[in-house]
């Protein structure tokens, strides 16, 4: 999601790559789980993320927004309805946090949960990171190289992915907002999740492969 702050106030003023050392490191969070009980319904989740859900638990986007026991679920962001991260109200956190306080997704958790507490940001066609110095306050955290923090296979085509969805969120809401016919709105919103989320990824096709054909579909307009 997009935010408009003052990135001084909540960073350290400094841009970091993913080759670069940060001072983020906590330990494995030694026993603390409090970001997973903070999600509310900020985790978004991209369409990498529900890939990586597919493929590691079996379970298709509808399956995984099933009930009210689900772990996912739709909200509104930025004008599009989007799926992002549930609060399991019994337990207060993530529907993903085991009762030992640790992830049972660790291996294929979302893209937000592992980049925090870094944050990106988006200048001039490409992207940053940076450090949000008021989230995790870990003490006397130690230095670890951006890459190692996310843990992400094939990073180079991660990254390319994470700045081509950002243009399509931006591009899907600046054709939103010349719509003012609510049918139309609603139809385009649906068919934008459906195209992205809620067609099965193949789990034994590579996902960006199955990416780049849905961005050629929504980019000549054939998906709507
Ligand atoms: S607040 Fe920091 S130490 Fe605690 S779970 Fe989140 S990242 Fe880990
Ligand atoms: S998916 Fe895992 S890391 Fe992310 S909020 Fe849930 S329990 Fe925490």
């Amino acid at each position: 999601m997009n935010r408009e702050v003052d990135i001084n106030e909540i960073s350290d003023g400094r841009r970091y790559r993913s080759s670069d050392m940060v001072k983020i490191g906590c330990s494995d969070c030694d026993g603390c789980s409090d970001c997973c009980r903070q999600v509310d319904d900020t985790v978004i989740l991209d369409p990498y993320d529900i890939f990586q859900l597919r493929k590691g638990l079996d379970m298709t986007f509808d399956a995984l927004m099933a009930d009210d026991e689900s772990a996912i679920e739709l909200g509104h962001a930025d004008g599009l309805l989007l799926p992002h991260l549930k609060i399991n109200t019994k337990a207060g956190a993530c529907s993903f946090l085991g009762s030992d306080g640790r992830c049972t997704i660790h291996g294929f958790r979302p893209g937000f949960c592992r980049l925090y507490p870094l944050g990106r940001i988006y200048e001039n066609g490409d992207f940053t990171y940076f450090i949000q110095v008021n989230e995790c306050p870990y003490p006397n955290k130690t230095k670890v190289k951006i890459k190692k923090w996310l843990g992400v296979e094939n990073l180079p085509a991660y990254e390319a992915f994470v700045l081509k969805w950002h243009d399509v969120l931006d591009d899907a809401r600046k054709e939103l907002s010349d719509v003012t016919d609510q049918s139309e709105r609603s139809k385009y919103i649906v068919s934008f999740l459906k195209l992205f989320y809620q067609t099965p990824y193949e789990t034994d096709r590579p996902f960006y492969e199955q990416f780049n054909e849905r961005l050629a579909d929504f980019e000549s307009g054939t998906s709507s």
